[in-house]
């Protein structure tokens, strides 16, 4: 079926929540995925920072594949070895204690906002129950974490929103100190702001903020769901900014490619669950958890976390290298494989050119390419990357 036949279809049949590229892709390998017509593009969006070890790993598939032959699903009325196996890995590599499995993201997220309310009444009562989160964050598109997201155009339309949401900028402690009250349950944000255009949070701002919430008993929560599973160099990218949250939450490139989401905690603050509490009819699904073990294996086991480290340097220094040649690259930011590169200009029309010279990437915040690949990607397919770049950008300037 042509491409032009299928966009008709999808326009027909789908709901219209997204605006897509004109490409419909079928296959994908490595670094690499293809159209219907065969045509071949460098993938440096990696399904938005979810397919970590590329397209189709040998031992994912071969994971899903096996697991695929026993037992795809039996319900968590039952224990099944592949959840345990999987908590178990991501405990003993993590400050965490305990593990909560779902589908998403945004699932993890509604996890990580229940256990805070639920450990705040706990512990100082029913009044304690606010959340404060960060100005141009991310938390996903159910009605709680769309009010945590801190950006008015998720929200627009969709009002009641979830009360007990409190904003303030990121990177600034004085915004928090301000507003943090005996109310404040838990301070909830992303290491990294993906969506938001690439913020990193400073060091010295989290380790005021890591010390101002542990005087309180205010939960920090990190939504590592963007930054998390190697993407910036260390499996969690906690390790590398000097603290340690009280909750994380996982997705994206938890199950290289399958659906899966994590809550995870301290033991104290993970006690505040009890059967009845929350649940999920998929969350922890053999299938799902036999995936995300086996991409957990290559990461710790393999060469893959230190060649992402490797080539996050090199794509960063050659990012900056553009930004010192062409003027509309007002700032390159980021941290490993996850980087984004500010332009002057409206950044859409580039990925539309990158498109259609075989190259895939992403634009967010209107004005900031994100790139965002696999973490087995190579020297000479990040030179392709800024070949490219320096082609669609320099005829811009
Ligand atoms: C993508 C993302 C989410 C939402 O994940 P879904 O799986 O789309 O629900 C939440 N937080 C961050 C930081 C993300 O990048």
């Amino acid at each position: 079926m042509p491409t032009e036949e299928l966009r008709q279809d999808s326009d027909r049949y789908l709901m219209n929540t997204y605006a897509r590229l004109p490409i419909s892709i079928v296959r994908g390998r490595g670094c690499c995925v293809y159209d219907l017509e065969g045509r071949e593009y460098l993938d440096f969006v990696a399904g938005i920072a979810v397919n970590t070890l590329g397209h189709c790993h040998p031992d994912v598939v071969a994971a899903i594949q096996k697991q695929a032959q026993h037992l795809l699903h039996a319900s968590n009325l039952y224990y099944t070895e592949p959840q345990v196996r999987l908590a178990q890995a991501l405990v003993d590599h993590s400050f965490a204690d305990k593990v909560f499995f779902c589908n998403s993201g945004a699932e993890a997220n509604e996890a990580a906002i229940k256990l805070a309310r639920r450990y705040a009444h706990q512990h100082h009562g029913p009044d304690r129950s606010e959340i404060i989160t960060m100005r141009q964050s991310f938390h996903g598109r159910t009605l709680a974490t769309l009010t945590a997201t801190g950006q008015e155009k998720v929200q627009a339309g969709f009002e009641p929103l979830v009360p007990g949401f409190t904003y303030v900028p990121f990177n600034d402690l004085p915004a928090v100190e301000k507003v943090m009250t005996d109310r404040t349950a838990a301070v909830m944000l992303e290491p990294i702001q993906g969506e938001g255009g690439v913020h990193v949070a400073d060091r010295t701002y989290l380790k005021s903020l890591r010390e101002l919430c542990r005087q309180r008993d205010v939960l920090l929560m990190f939504d590592e769901i963007q930054t998390g599973m190697g993407r910036t160099g260390t499996l969690f990218a906690y390790e590398q900014l000097g603290i340690e949250p009280d909750v994380m939450t996982l997705a994206k490139g938890l199950g290289g490619g399958v659906p899966i989401g994590a809550c995870l905690a301290t033991d104290t603050v993970a006690a505040s669950f009890t059967p009845g509490s929350h649940a999920s009819t998929f969350g922890g699904n053999p299938l799902a958890c036999a995936a995300a073990l086996a991409v957990l294996h290559v990461l710790l086991e393999g060469r893959a976390l230190e060649q992402g480290r490797r080539m996050g340097d090199y794509l960063a220094k050659g990012l900056l290298d553009c930004q010192e040649r062409l003027p509309i690259v007002k700032e390159v930011r980021g941290l490993g494989l996850l980087q984004g590169m500010e332009l002057t200009i409206d950044g859409k029309p580039v990925v539309t050119d990158c498109l259609s010279r075989g190259l895939l990437i992403n634009c967010t915040m209107d004005r900031v390419l994100r790139f965002v690949p696999p973490l087995i990607i190579t020297q000479r397919e990040i030179d392709r990357l800024l070949d490219t770049l320096s082609q669609v950008l320099g005829k811009r300037v």
